[in-house]
This record gives C-alpha cells, structure tokens and sequence, in this order.
C-alpha cells in the first residue's frame, strides 16, 4: 500500500475539521504538512495521536518487510524485492548465479579455478560467478571459496527452508521462525517439476510476499536446476527464473556461453526502468584518430554506444564517436522526446569544439534518424550529414563501401 499525501490527509482532523485540528502536537505546522512527509516516509504515523485507526492499521500492514534481504558475501545481496513486476518501481537484487561443487571431489580445484577466473563484460559493466552451493562437509574447499570473494552456501545450511510445496515451505519456514532463525532462503524442490509449475510456484510464493506480507514466504527463493545436461533447455528454464522470481539460482554445470546469455538477460531485467543505462556525452576516440579519420554521432543511451563503440573498435582505422546528451535514450525514444534535435547536435558540437581540430567535414548519423538529414544540415552548415546505418554492425562495410575512412 501507498497512499498519497492527499488520501493520508483526509484521515485527518483538519481534513474532517474535528477537534485538534493543526494543534502542532506531531512537531509539523499543520495536518497537511504531516500528511505530505508520512507520505514520503519521513515521519512516523505515531506522532500523530489523533490519527483513526483505520489509517494506522494500514500503515501498520504497509511497515510489514515484503522480502528480506540477505547479504551473503561483500558483493552478493538477494532479496529486498517489493514489486511484482519490473516496471511499478524496479528489481533491487539481481539473481545470483551460484554453481553447485563437491569440495571433497578431486577435481574441486580445477573445476573452481575456471569458474574464478571467468568473468564477462557487458555494457561497462563486469560480471562474475556470484557464489559456490558446496556440497560435501569439506572446511578448506569452503574457506577458499571465502577467500576468494565467492559467496557460499553449503548444501546442508540450516538457513535453507526445503519443502516439496508451498505449504510444506511455510510450515518449515513457520517452525524455523519460532526458532529464532532468522536470514533463512526458501529452497523449494523443483527437481520433479515440468519449466510451468516451477515458474507458478515462484510466483506463487512472490505474491505471498509482496500482496499478502506472508511472513513466511518473504525470504528470498532459491532454485536449483540439478540436470544440466541439455544447455538450451537450462538456458531457457534459467531465464524464466530470472523473470519470475528467484533470487538464487544453483547450476549443477559450468558453461561459459550458457552464462554469457544469462548475465545478459538478467542485466537487462535488473536495471532501474526510470534510470536507463546511460554514458558520458563527449567525444570518444577509437583506434589513434588522426585529423582525417571517420566522425559517426549517436546517443548516450549505453546499449546504443556499446553497439557502435565495439564496431568500431574491431576497424582498422581510427574514427571518431560524438555521443550527445540525450537522458541515456535510444535514438529514435531520443528524437520523439525531442532529446535528439538539430538545436542539441549543434550545442554539443560547438561545445566540443571538433571542427577546429580535424579536417574532416562528414559526419555520420544513424540510419533511424534519416529524416534528420536536412535538419541537421541547416543547423550544421560546417558538416556534410552522412546517413548511416540502421544496426551497427553494418557499418564496417558502409565506411570502405563510400570510401569515408
Ligand atoms: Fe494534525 Fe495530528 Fe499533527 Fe495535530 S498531531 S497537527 S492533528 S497531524
């Protein structure tokens, strides 16, 4: 639940014109001024004595933790979910990625020795193996997990909650709870379970905890898938628990390419919607640029610059990549909001200033922006405005093909 300054006001007795009506008792000016920062969370509904029950018990209901969050090495924390779905707000924990290992199996060392040393980059960002499911009671394999950064679980952690149904987990989860237990991880059984009934039962157990607050079910879920054998049906099994809802996944194989495509899925699910992955609007040199080389401009909008960025990179010739500000939006979401016009490519290019340190005078704008030709071109008398490629990749073959490296 959350309720705007204006529905928290009408509890109020300056909204029902009662007695104490601004009496100043909460520390605020008025009931008004009260109402805006319980809405902003900046103050407590028991400060105001005067508020009917009914507005603190839905406030009561709204303080209830929807899933916990668990912190299981420096760089791994899963949970802390409050929404259902992606675009309400925005997913806090991104799923982690733990592969299961005997540390009493002989080739525990070579197996963890590859998976410590992958790592994967995708837009500006690095991704790794998030943790080792240790299985074997084996103190040293676990210690040097620890020691190298990885989070671990061991199989038998007495903070897992196993159960073959949801109410099976409950009542676990439930007796655990009257035990004092606490940072516990829901670790349904979906060995027996078609793709389906796994995602159901995620989900399930997500609703549970973020529409109902059932204590029980707001810790976060882990799910392990145990045959590997097949990598696309792991890929695609994987990829919908990274949709809905685990915060752990265990892998029972280490796949370097099955990993690529998973860290891909789950970076693009788990970024802020209302802060797009943006870049620093300048000017990017590639390959040792000289006063000759090939200009191209783009947005900052990262997915867009990585693209055109890795293009041009892999050419042997230098170019140069002017990146505008437009609010880390794609090109034609920039130009529809009126972030990517003829005003702001005129504002940034003056203010980089490139045509006084190069010779070269065409400048290469994207395909989806073609419409943008006789615009640009008023706006930039200097330069001759070379429509470009829709996708990146064809560009190699679009510089040689009109000779403009
Ligand atoms: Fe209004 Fe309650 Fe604050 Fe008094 S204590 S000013 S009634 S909100």
């Amino acid at each position: 639940m959350s309720l705007t300054g204006m529905q928290i006001f009408k509890y109020l007795p300056a909204a029902k014109k009662l007695e104490h009506t601004n009496c100043k008792e909460c520390g605020c000016p008025t009931c008004m001024a009260f109402a805006l920062k319980l809405a902003k969370q900046q103050i407590q509904i028991e400060k105001c004595q005067y508020a009917p029950e009914e507005l603190v018990s839905q406030f009561k209901e709204a303080s209830k933790i929807q899933q916990h969050e668990i912190k299981l090495s420096e760089n791994c924390t899963v949970g802390g979910e409050t929404v259902m779905f992606r675009h309400e707000k925005t997913f806090v924990n991104p799923t982690a990625f733990f592969v299961a290992l005997d540390g009493d199996s002989a080739d525990f060392d070579e197996k963890f020795e590859k998976i410590k040393n992958y790592s994967i980059e995708r837009v500006g960002e690095a991704f790794k193996i998030d943790g080792i499911y240790l299985k074997g009671k084996n103190a040293a394999a676990a210690q040097k997990i620890k020691d190298a950064g990885f989070a671990v679980i061991d199989s038998d952690a007495h903070f897992l909650v196993k159960g073959e149904n949801i109410d099976e987990l409950a009542d676990n989860c439930t007796q655990k709870l009257k035990n004092g237990d606490k940072n516990l991880v829901l670790n349904p059984n979906i060995r027996n379970m078609t793709a389906a009934q796994a995602i159901e039962m995620f989900t399930q157990i997500r609703r549970l905890a973020i529409l109902e607050r059932f204590e029980p079910m707001t810790f976060p879920v882990m799910a392990e898938i145990e045959n590997c054998t097949d990598i696309y049906k792991t890929c695609a099994l994987a990829s919908m628990l990274i949709c809905r809802y685990a915060s752990i996944i265990v892998f029972n194989c280490f796949n370097e390419a099955l990993f690529a495509a998973l860290f891909t899925l789950r970076q693009n699910i788990y970024t802020n919607p209302q802060k797009p992955l943006q870049v620093e609007s300048k000017v990017y040199e590639f390959n040792d640029p000289d006063e000759n080389s090939v200009v191209l401009m783009t947005t900052n909008f990262a997915l867009t610059y990585f693209a055109v960025a890795g293009e041009l990179e892999a050419m042997p010739f230098g170019s140069y990549l002017v990146v505008t500000p437009s609010d880390g939006m794609s090109v034609l979401t920039a130009w529809s909001a009126d972030k990517f016009n003829a005003e702001i490519v005129a504002k940034m290019l003056k203010k980089v200033d490139l045509a006084s340190k190069i010779k070269t005078r065409k400048i290469i704008i994207p395909g989806l922006l073609a419409h943008m030709k006789e615009e640009l071109e008023e706006a930039l008398p200097e330069w001759e405005i070379v429509v470009g490629t829709i996708e990146a990749f064809g560009l190699y073959d679009f510089i040689k093909n009109n000779s403009l490296n």
